[in-house]
């Protein structure tokens, strides 16, 4: 059976490592803030949005809610942005996503300063990545990475399998797994022989969106396998991409939903938002 890594845990220990850097700054007069843009009204990111808001209260930022109505326009929008890239005590911007429909969320991304870009989706931190000289990391994979590191999992020669190819998840992780000499194989809908490809990973990576679409079968015996999928099984279960009854006893490692990868997306949201605050003020 698996070693469960517990993003709950790993979470906390990177949330308490935030608040005590974040008291060392306050002795500079420095306070650490994040403007959060929500625009309309769906359920799922105002859940996101309250989280975030709780997460800055604990560490000791100052956060900032932008709620703006869902007929906001896209000039709104842009000069919303464009006031909080030249705010002084705000460190780190960002926008909720997904938009409502007639706003143009790729100008909405390419409008935050990369500077308080704490989401790591412009452009230009996307390609900083690319290089391997970043000052942000994307939250999700950046997760994912820690927990790897919490459990003292070697990456550096391993097969790695990603499933997924978002910009927001799939491409960024397989990044960050090559930066540690990972082999890396990136899986998406086109994929052939998708099953043999994830049966050779020693790392497995799930971040596809389809509810338990990882069964045993497409596991190596002592595999580590994260899963990033945020679902809701028939029954309206909230569970991961990975079918962790089936694969769990096969696995070495495996992280649950919830409490895996999940709290770990805000947490390194925490710890990007400390450090644009760092650079903000040349530390
Ligand atoms: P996405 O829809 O943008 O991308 C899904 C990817 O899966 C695509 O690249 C697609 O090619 C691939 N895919 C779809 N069907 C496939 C198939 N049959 N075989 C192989 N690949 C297939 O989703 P995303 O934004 O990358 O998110 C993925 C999952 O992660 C979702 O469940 C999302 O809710 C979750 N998520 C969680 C967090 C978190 O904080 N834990 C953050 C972001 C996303």
């Amino acid at each position: 059976m698996a070693t469960i890594i517990s993003g709950k845990e790993v979470s906390a220990k990177v949330r308490e490592e935030v608040r005590k850097e974040c008291e060392q700054l306050a002795e500079m007069g420095i306070t650490p803030g994040l403007a959060v843009i929500i625009v309309g009204d769906d359920p799922a990111s105002r859940v996101y949005v309250n989280n975030k808001k709780k997460a800055c209260e604990e560490v000791g930022f100052i956060s900032e809610e932008y709620a703006l109505p869902a007929e906001t326009t896209q000039e709104e929008l842009l000069a919303l942005i464009s006031k909080l890239n030249s705010k002084p005590d705000i460190d780190g911007i960002l926008c909720q996503l997904p938009l409502p429909a007639h706003l143009d969320e790729k100008a909405v991304i390419n409008a935050i300063s990369p500077t308080k870009d704490v989401d790591a989706f412009h452009p230009s931190n996307v390609g900083k990545i690319m290089i391997g000289d970043y000052d942000f990391l994307p939250c999700t994979p950046a997760g994912v990475m820690e927990l790897i590191h919490s459990a003292g999992i070697e990456v550096s020669g391993k097969n790695c399998v990603v499933i997924g190819r978002s910009n927001i998840v799939g491409k960024p992780m397989a990044m960050l797994l090559l930066h540690e000499n990972g082999t890396v194989t990136i899986c998406h809908s086109r994929t052939k022989n998708l099953k043999e490809i994830c049966a050779s990973a020693d790392i497995l990576v799930a971040a596809v969106g389809k509810p338990k679409f990882v069964k045993a079968d497409m596991v190596k015996e002592g595999a580590v396998v994260l899963d990033v999928g945020i679902n809701r099984d028939k029954n309206g279960k909230l569970c991961g991409d990975v079918d962790f009854e089936e694969v769990a006893p096969k696995a070495s490692f495996i992280t649950p939903v919830p409490g895996g990868v999940g709290p770990m997306t805000i947490a390194m949201l925490m710890k990007n938002t400390l450090k644009a605050a760092k650079l903000q003020n040349q530390l």
